[in-house]
């Protein structure tokens, strides 16, 4: 079910729907729009009786949403969902793109600051490393822990880049949330549905990537439940699904990213690394990725890829990084997006401070 409050709604009346609702024994939603609020209703079994809800003060409607996901559709949020990062000018979703860069996993001090370096230089906003990896094989690196999170944490302190990094459980969950800016949820876990709670009680965005077989229904499902615990900042992410092909790792599924946006507001980006598996075909993905409208891409970056713990087969060179920044720009330019260069850094005097 979904209130839908009149565009000239005061927060008072807002706030007294939300009430009554959790009276009703239900989960109120508000969720603000450029034109109105609306308010979703989860935790109802059936038709929640929406005699008295229409009564309310400020209420235009109450409609029965007919979709099994709710707060992800775009009936409870028409316009696109912008994540924005406290005291910086990055953001995910919305006209500028998120571009996420960085290696597969944290190795060392050193190897993280090498990449950490040369993405930031080439305009990244974001940095993306593995502090645990969920490897197919028990006896392959298994990631450095915490000890990545606090060099990712130097990271964020030295080039003001943002840090996203993937939580493989619930206990990693909590150093996730507490070192970095975006808690990622890999596609082994997209259907772990106690980690996505876990994940919804956050209040960091979710990353949350698309299962290997997950079909999109079930990836909406899968942001519904990050969501239905109060987390409304949920970033979705294509990375290929498994098909006959064998001349790729995965088959990137560029159609999911249209697909997404016209049924719901969330952010949706494009790995084309793990979408291809191999270095040659990351930049002509990822220049489709941002032809067919991805709010960003997420793409693996390794200085010295043949020694790379993990993922060195599609990890791009820090130069090829700066390129697809270039061609991004230019392919943007077209859909009327913007590529945004470098993180300005807002101090807390107020002062702004551009780190490239
Ligand atoms: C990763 O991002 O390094 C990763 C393991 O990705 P995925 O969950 O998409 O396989
Ligand atoms: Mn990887």
């Amino acid at each position: 079910m979904l209130v839908v409050m009149k565009a000239q709604a005061t927060q008072e009346e807002i706030q007294k729907v939300c009430e009554h609702i959790e009276q009703l024994g239900f989960r109120a939603h508000p969720m603000p729009g450029a034109t109105r609020t609306a308010i979703g209703i989860t935790g109802n079994q059936g038709m929640v009786e929406s005699g008295t809800l229409e009564e309310l003060s400020g209420v235009a409607e109450v409609i029965a949403v007919s979709k099994p996901y709710k707060l992800v559709s775009r009936d409870v949020k028409e316009d696109d969902t912008v994540i924005g990062f406290p005291g910086t000018n990055a953001t995910i979703g919305g006209r500028d793109l998120a571009m996420i860069a960085g290696p597969c996993s944290i190795e060392s001090r050193e190897q993280a600051f090498a990449v950490a370096e040369q993405v930031a230089a080439a305009g990244a906003q974001f940095f993306r490393g593995g502090a645990y990896k969920p490897r197919t094989s028990p006896y392959a690196f298994q990631g450095l822990g915490e000890q990545a999170l606090k060099i990712m944490a130097e990271i964020r302190e030295r080039f003001g880049l943002r840090i996203v990094t993937e939580a493989i459980d619930n206990e990693a969950l909590e150093l996730v949330d507490r070192y970095a800016d975006v808690i990622q949820i890999g596609a082994r876990n997209m259907q772990n549905y106690s980690l996505l709670r876990a994940a919804g009680k956050k209040r960091k965005p979710v990353l949350l990537k698309r299962g290997m077989s997950a079909t999109l229904e079930e990836f909406l499902m899968a942001a519904e439940y990050v969501m239905s615990e109060g987390n409304y900042q949920v970033i979705l992410c294509e990375r290929g699904v498994r098909t006959f092909a064998d001349h790729t790792r995965n088959t990137l599924d560029l159609s999911i990213v249209p697909a997404v946006q016209r049924l719901s507001h969330l952010p949706i980006l494009v790995d084309p690394s793990h979408g291809t598996g191999k270095r040659n075909k990351v930049l002509p993905l990822a220049r489709a990725a941002v032809a067919v409208g991805a709010d960003g891409i997420l793409v693996e970056v390794h200085h010295q890829p043949d020694k790379a713990l993990s993922d060195g087969a599609q990890s791009i060179y820090p130069e090829q990084f700066a390129q697809l920044m270039d061609e991004a720009s230019q392919i943007a330019a077209i859909l009327r997006r913007n590529v945004p260069r470098g993180i300005e850094i807002k101090e807390k005097a107020g002062a702004i401070s551009a780190v490239r």
